[in-house]
């Protein structure tokens, strides 16, 4: 019961941001990361009509996703992507958030299977500068859409990012909206992105105060992690 009352609670918080911040309703899409959590668990979220799940880590999302048997369910790859893990990343999932180089993208390109929807892509992006943090610099972002475009089996939608969690809300904006930006200037040489998949259970509102069309939620759906 705590699954499905955490869902309600999270989408009446979503509905209460769009109203908020100007957004239209129903224009940010909740995908519940899963990741550590039981078949179970999901299998719970989707009785209560939850279909896009995030998943981290490789071999234990496609355990989950071969036992789960239910139809319509989307699976977000949103980990860090190891180049031995593209061909099952491109056979089992519907999205990857986390793309931040070419020799990945041409893999999941190559291994995506023909009979399969083109692989929805969002390009990961690091806007806070840090060095050591996963994701393309802002001013990488445009070249590396150009060379993207090769890829039949890809299909871009957007930018991700996973910024540290600032305390006050609008310190956790700035970051967004500068992301916001570059994806709006993005969109004119490039009409088919339209997704900016930011916010977790700590910077959802900010995230969505500054565009967001997918929230990422764990803990605020699942409760703690472990470990
Ligand atoms: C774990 C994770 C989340 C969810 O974080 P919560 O704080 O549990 O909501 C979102 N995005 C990514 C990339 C993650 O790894």
């Amino acid at each position: 019961m705590k699954i499905a009352n955490n869902l309600t609670k999270i989408r009446n918080k979503i509905s209460a941001a769009e109203k908020q911040f100007g957004r239209e309703e129903n224009s940010v899409c909740l995908i519940a990361v899963s990741k550590t959590r039981k078949i179970n668990e999901i299998i719970m979220a989707i009785n209560k009509n939850q279909r896009h799940f995030g998943e981290n880590y490789c071999q234990e999302a496609i355990e989950k996703i071969k036992a789960i048997t239910q139809p319509n369910v989307v699976w977000h790859f949103i980990g860090p992507i190891q180049s031995n893990k593209t061909k099952q990343i491109s056979h089992y999932f519907d999205w990857v958030h986390t793309v931040d180089r070419i020799k990945i993208a041409h893999r999941l390109d190559e291994m995506r299977p023909d009979n399969m929807a083109p692989l929805n892509i969002c390009i990961q992006v690091n806007t806070s500068g840090e060095v050591t943090k996963s994701g393309l610099s802002i001013n990488e972002v445009e070249d590396f859409i150009n060379e993207l475009k090769h890829f039949k089996r890809l299909k871009v939608r957007g930018l991700m990012s996973l910024p540290e969690i600032k305390p006050s809300f609008d310190d956790q904006r700035k970051s967004f909206s500068l992301l916001k930006k570059v994806l709006h200037e993005l969109g004119t040489d490039n009409p088919e992105l339209d997704t900016l998949s930011i916010g977790t259970t700590q910077d959802m509102e900010a995230a969505i105060a500054e565009g967001a069309t997918c929230v990422r939620i764990g803990t605020a759906i699942f409760g703690p992690r472990e470990g």
